[in-house]
């Protein structure tokens, strides 16, 4: 068949096996029981309307449509029929496209009210050998606004022997006048999965050999429509019969179809997973002089990131036929070591920059950038790990989610490379040795988090009461002193403390006894005499005030932290809608200055032993 010598005139793929039968449409299960449903219960519309995109078969489904109205049978004596014979006169004469009372149109190229008069014209003259006169307008959304209402006038009234049938991709430029009178039907854009078994079955019967993997792209690439996808393997078998011993293999594909070589895809996805930028940046520049577009190359990575997913998810999708065999090998094995939130985070990022390369002034550019972006993000911690380092006593880098799955823990690496203590060493770890270190600074800077980040140094709790104000006002809160409790939280300015003496100014809304009621109850749950007196000075803001501007410091802190800026960039349209900080750890662990914001105060008393 795909011999080098084409002896008659070929007949390309999508003609040659152009369905002739409802049974015979691909993937239109649903389009096809409700139209056999309407002809065996006679109930036969005057118009149809068959819309979808282009190549998915709507005229096929219209010619069909036109042979189950007039089929007569074998024996010329049928009916109306969901099953046409494909053997009568009108059968046959229809698929030969030369019935006589099958009047098929082109709105996209005959658009004026002329064309329309001069169809509809013989409407009203009765089939000369068929049942029913069909006119299928193809494109019928093309058609001017005179040309749809000299059309309306006839749906309008349409006489008994007439039905239309219309085809159009864009059914919402359809008048909704025309709309009403028709019956409408929606064809699918077909399975991958189910093109796939179709163009293996018909390079079968056309004795051509073509990989699974071959098939897959294809599919891929046909996005739902028949008829793109035989004309993509028409393509491939005339290519593979000059070029490659007669078989289409995933290689001649991947080349026709201009996608990038998919082991370099793995390749790079690889290494921007093991944030090993200059190696990525590499590959990338290597698949770019080979002529492949940035674009395509994101679109290959969202590929590969959609596909490791549901590998993730469902592993069992490697079984399905047309899967090639690289994603089947490569993609499982990587799939084993990226977890679901990495995924869907390299996910955001890919989509966010291919927006970006489509648009940038340089796409390289804008797609490296996007790159690095991605290296990056792969060492980026959960959000879970996230909350964990922000309590400051995770210095180490995050390494869970990576890929560092059979690497062992990532201390050997860098015991390995001989670099210092792994939690400072942020350079010095990682199994690529070309991370660029520039790139890995925020990381370093998140191994100590800035001092507003840091919870402040509660120090141990005595054993005989509340050792400042923030620990005696906490006590009221413990104590269920719901009321007091606040009064000291938000009309309370402390001006001096030291355990037994209290000294605070009262704000406007205190109650005039506050500092009676609050020695009342320090006596009772310490035991202790407690001296509890109201002062002029000015004092500190309340804890109210204190905690509002520190909240507010944390969130200025927080948005300009490069973690959160990255992760703001990476999420687009993302907030920060709240900081929230975990109760501090016991101090011992955190080596971290204290806090100064509470030392340098001149008025504040020392805790005093
Ligand atoms: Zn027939």
């Amino acid at each position: 068949m795909n011999d080098s010598a084409q002896p008659q005139p070929y007949r390309v793929l999508a003609r040659k096996y152009r369905p002739t039968t409802f049974a015979g449409l691909i993937g239109q299960e649903a389009m096809v029981r409700t139209l056999t449903n309407a002809i065996a219960a006679d109930r036969l519309p005057h118009a149809f309307v068959l819309t979808g995109v282009r190549g998915i078969g709507k005229t096929s489904t219209a010619r069909i449509i036109a042979r189950a109205l007039n089929c007569v049978g074998p024996d010329g004596a049928g009916g109306p029929t969901a099953a046409p014979c494909g053997q009568c006169e009108h059968c046959v004469s229809i698929a030969e496209d030369r019935h006589v009372d099958v009047l098929e149109m082109d709105a996209a190229s005959r658009t004026g009210v002329n064309d329309i008069r001069e169809l509809i014209d013989g409407v009203r003259y009765r089939p000369t050998s068929a049942r029913y006169k069909i006119y299928i307008i193809d494109e019928v959304h093309m058609l001017s606004t005179a040309a749809f209402n000299a059309l309306l006038k006839t749906l309008e009234e349409p006489p008994e022997h007439v039905k239309f049938v219309f085809a159009t991709t864009e059914i919402r430029k359809v008048p909704v006048t025309v709309l009403s009178r028709c019956q409408r039907f929606d064809l699918r854009r077909v399975d991958a999965g189910v093109l796939v078994r179709h163009f293996a079955s018909i390079a079968e019967q056309e004795g051509a050999k073509v990989a699974e993997g071959a098939l897959g792209l294809i599919a891929r690439a046909a996005d739902g429509s028949v008829r793109d996808g035989l004309s993509l393997m028409d393509q491939a078998i005339a290519h593979a019969g000059m070029e490659d011993g007669g078989e289409v293999t995933e290689t001649l594909v991947r080349d026709m179809l201009g996608l990038a070589d998919g082991e370099r895809i793995y390749d790079l996805y690889d290494a921007l997973m093991r944030g090993a930028v200059s190696e990525a940046l590499d590959i990338f520049g290597g698949l770019y002089s080979a002529g492949a577009d940035p674009a395509i190359v994101l679109q290959d990575l969202l590929d590969v990131t959609h596909w490791l997913t549901r590998l993730r998810l469902a592993p069992e999708a490697a079984a399905v036929p047309g899967i090639a065999e690289m994603d089947r090998i490569r993609g499982g094995k990587m799939a084993e070591t990226l977890s679901v939130p990495v995924l869907s985070r390299v996910w955001q990022v890919l989509l966010k920059g291919l927006g970006e390369v489509r648009n940038a002034p340089s796409a390289t550019q804008a797609a490296e950038m996007v790159l690095i972006r991605l290296a990056y993000l792969a060492d980026l911690p959960s959000p879970a790990e996230l909350a964990e380092s922000l309590r400051g006593n995770a210095a180490a880098p995050p390494a869970s989610s990576r890929d560092n799955g059979a690497a062992g823990p990532p201390s050997a690496p860098v015991a390995a490379s001989g670099a210092a203590p792994a939690p400072s060493a942020p350079g010095g770890s990682g199994g690529g040795g070309a991370r660029a270190s520039a790139l890995r600074q925020p990381q370093a800077e998140f191994a100590a988090p800035p001092e507003a980040l840091a919870p402040p140094d509660p120090g141990p709790p005595a054993p005989t009461g509340p050792q400042n104000f923030a620990e005696l006002v906490a006590l009221f809160a413990e104590r269920r002193e719901a009321l007091l409790h606040a009064h000291l939280v938000a009309d309370t300015h402390p001006v001096r403390f030291q355990p037994g003496h209290v000294e605070f100014r009262p704000g406007p809304n205190a109650p005039s006894d506050l500092a009676t009621r609050v020695a009342a109850r320090l006596r009772d749950w310490t035991g202790a005499q407690w001296l509890v007196s109201v002062s002029s000075d000015e004092g500190d803001p309340t804890l109210q005030e204190q905690r509002d501007a520190a909240a507010a410091a944390r969130h200025g802190a927080a948005v300009n932290h490069p973690l959160v800026r990255a992760a703001l960039e990476t999420f687009p349209g993302a907030r920060v809608e709240a900081v929230y900080e975990r109760e501090a750890e016991p101090p011992d662990a955190a080596p971290l200055p204290a806090p100064d914001d509470d030392e340098d105060d001149p008025e504040d008393g020392d805790p005093v032993s």
